[in-house]
């Protein structure tokens, strides 16, 4: 055995709460740089460790005990750069989790269990198939539009960060395709990475990287980093972008903790969706760490949308003259859609002149039939799957409440269901009322299963043009659970065989259907008055985005001699959301909301973390937040002076699977003191919690910037 020459200090992932320091000493043979991969023994289990800088090394060795050596490096793979530690240790730090866990999260879990001899044989595999681009069996490019050849040139000569504000079909994907090339061209190492909110919903849109770029920079240039992903394709993605090999990683959230040494370029698309804040373990929010990211590693960061996030929004003001400064990012905006098309006509049915239990409009329904008649598509959403919210029964008052939530379990007609949504109880429909036998029980209010059922009904007697019956499909949760499944039902969407596409938010977003030309939302009033503050801006991204996918297509328009329309029925058709919505102005909108959260100190205007606690009662839950705040108040905590703390108080949905959840929200006008006074709480908290009052304790966890409160 050699002699243990060196001391390294190693990032990995020890139990949350263990109390051992963030980085543990171990003894190597030799020195090895930072960023090395190495596996070390852990207690009695071996396991995957990052080497790290020794200045940020916190934990000291207990006295006496010995320091064990490491078991092995994972030689062939280049240390992690500099700039990738510092993101994770960011990133542990802004979102109150520890380094290690952070830093091995973002390394590929099939890392963690290989062996170096086995990483070593995966490393000699030859790549497959990277016959080097050739530029001219690449599918030339379209010619840009006056409004993306400006929007480009802008992003080509300044740093940004970049705010592309376009219209729904306004052509920014074939910006960001520009960006992207000219930075791989102007660099042979380059590297960009683009994000997706759900990339399962954009299948068009990795085929137009991949057959963009494979051509030019090889087939193996665009790889994808995403949860759909098996763990060895995942491993091969990362090794491909961690090497250089792979020019171009498309991915969803995770991938913005990929190791790109050459990153140039970063691109968000749909910069607003709340699929980019993870909501487990660290709860980061990808696209403000891509803003960190680019600016630390040097790389241009540009976010797009057409209804931005009102952060990105007002961080990308303009100056003016009381606010010369303006915002942080550049806004570009890019109005017209391609081809000269038209948004759709937004028309407003009011629901209270209807009869009392439509689910369509008679004006809706008829339009819906004249579009089958014609041969256009058109597109249903309700948020909300499953047949029905609830069954009641109309003799005693007993309603299929899931025993072990404060939620209702959701009716599912398909296969005769009651199905719990938050913890996934699932009985069989009972035949009668389980409380007062009475056969007497319905379903209240719809889901989509109903109304892809009531549309079969309505439209049985109407024809398409071919003379054949309307086709009726539904895309969901629930219609698309097995693999491979979503893509076939949107496949069956653009090849026409659909004429009525039934679905949730699924169907809302990004998708580049031709031939729709009527998009319909139901029921959307629920979130008008929510107490969720982001609702209005939610509700509103997930209308403009839905009326987004009709009409994109405008030669097809003027061939059908057609417009494009989004209903909405509503019993509020007068509410300035649906106003906003009417004359398709985001930025009327956005500076009414903005001025209301202004008012009220919200954010963007101010910052915001939640501690939520899970205990076995309520009492302990909020027991444990009340102490924790005492405690803090006590010890006079640093940051403290510039944060408001407000009282625990139970979760919108108290109790899910048994465990009642608390939680309470701090507030403060300066990042710099939240994220002070919440890294000294984070010690508090710890010993507050193994105070042997709060035994009932089952979790508790910090959300920094929450999107839901
Ligand atoms: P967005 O992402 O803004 O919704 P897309 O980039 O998907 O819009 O563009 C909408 C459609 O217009 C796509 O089918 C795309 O191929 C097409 N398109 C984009 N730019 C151009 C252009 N310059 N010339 C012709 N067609 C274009
Ligand atoms: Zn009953
Ligand atoms: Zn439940």
């Amino acid at each position: 055995m050699t002699t243990p020459s060196t001391i390294v200090h190693v990032a990995l992932h020890t139990p949350s709460h263990s109390g051992v320091g963030d980085l543990l000493s171990y003894a190597s043979p030799r020195p090895l740089a930072p960023g090395t991969l190495v596996r070390v023994p852990l207690g009695k289990r071996e396991v995957l460790g990052v080497v790290w800088d020794a200045q940020e090394a916190t934990g000291e060795l207990p006295e006496g005990a010995a320091m064990r050596p490491i078991a092995g490096v994972l030689e062939g793979l280049d240390p992690l750069s500099q700039p990738w530690r510092r993101l994770v240790a960011f990133a542990a730090r802004y979102y109150q989790r520890a380094l290690g866990e952070v830093a091995l999260a973002a390394l590929p879990p099939q890392l963690r269990d290989l062996q170096p001899d086995q990483l070593a044989r995966r490393l000699r595999r030859p790549p497959q198939g990277t016959a080097g681009g050739n530029a001219s069996n690449a599918i030339e490019a379209i010619a840009l539009t006056v409004e993306q050849e400006s929007v480009r040139a802008r992003i080509s000569s300044e740093s940004g960060p970049f705010l592309l504000f376009g219209s729904t079909g306004s052509g920014k994907t074939e910006v960001y395709l520009r960006c992207v090339q000219e930075a791989l061209e102007a660099d042979p190492t380059a590297q960009a990475l683009v994000m997706v909110p759900e990339i399962n919903l954009t299948p068009q849109l990795e085929e137009r990287f991949t057959t963009r770029f494979a051509p030019r920079f090889g087939s193996q240039a665009v790889v994808s980093l995403h949860s759909g992903m098996t763990n060895p394709q995942r491993l091969k993605s990362w090794l491909a972008a961690h090497s250089g090999v792979a020019r171009i990683v498309l991915g969803t959230r995770m991938a913005v903790f990929a190791s790109l040494p050459g990153l140039k370029i970063i691109v968000v698309d749909e910069e607003h969706d709340p699929s980019y804040k993870q909501q487990e373990g660290a709860r980061y929010s990808a696209r403000d760490l891509a803003i960190w990211r680019g600016r630390e590693q040097g790389a241009k960061v540009l976010l797009g949308s057409a209804t931005p996030s009102l952060e990105t929004w007002h961080a990308s003001r303009p100056p003016t003259a009381e606010d010369p400064e303006g915002g942080r990012y550049v806004r570009l905006a890019m109005p017209s859609r391609i081809g000269a098309g038209a948004l759709a006509r937004v028309r407003r049915v009011d629901m209270n002149q209807q009869p009392r239990r439509a689910i369509f409009s008679a004006p809706l329904l008829a339009a819906i039939t004249e579009r089958v008649a014609r041969g256009e598509q058109s597109m249903v959403l309700l948020n909300r799957r499953g047949y029905a919210p609830v069954l009641h029964c109309a003799d005693c008052g007993w309603k299929s409440d899931c025993p072990h939530c404060s939620a209702h379990q959701v009716f599912h007609k398909a296969d005769r269901t009651l199905r719990c949504h938050h913890c996934g109880y699932t009985v069989r429909v009972p035949r009668a009322c389980p409380t007062c036998g009475s056969p007497d029980i319905h379903s209240m209010g719809r889901g989509t299963e109903q109304l892809e059922e009531q549309l079969g009904d309505l439209l049985s007697e109407v024809l398409r043009p071919d003379r054949t019956p309307a086709r009726i499909a539904r895309i969901d949760a629930d219609t698309t659970k097995a693999r491979g499944s979503l893509e076939a039902q949107l496949a069956q969407v653009h090849s026409g065989e659909v004429d009525v596409l039934v679905g949730t938010q699924m169907i809302a977003k990004g998708h580049d259907f031709r031939r729709i030309t009527l998009v319909a939302a139901v029921q959307p009033d629920g979130a008008l008055f929510s107490s969720d503050f982001r609702a209005p801006e939610r509700l509103f991204a997930l209308l403009m985005q839905a009326a987004g996918r009709a009409g994109r297509d405008a030669a097809y328009m003027a061939a059908q001699g057609t417009q494009c329309e989004m209903w909405v029925q509503s019993f509020h058709p007068q509410h300035p959301v649906y106003e906003a919505l009417r004359t398709h102005d985001y930025a009327a909108f956005a500076a009414q909301q903005l001025k209301e959260r202004e008012e009220a100190a919200m954010p963007p205007f101010a910052y915001q973390a939640l501690v939520r606690a899970d205990a076995r009662t309520q009492e302990v839950a909020q027991g444990f937040l009340t102490a924790a705040t005492a405690a803090a108040h006590a010890a006079a905590l640093p940051g403290l002076e510039a944060v408001t703390l407000f009282p625990p108080v139970p979760l919108t949905i108290q109790r899910v699977a048994n465990v009642e959840r608390a939680q309470m929200l701090m507030e403060s006008s300066s990042r710099a003191a939240l994220q002070r006074f919440l890294a000294a709480w984070q010690p508090v908290l710890q010993v507050t919690r193994s105070a042997p009052e709060h035994k009932g304790l089952v979790r508790w966890l910090v959300d920094v910037d929450p999107l839901v409160i």
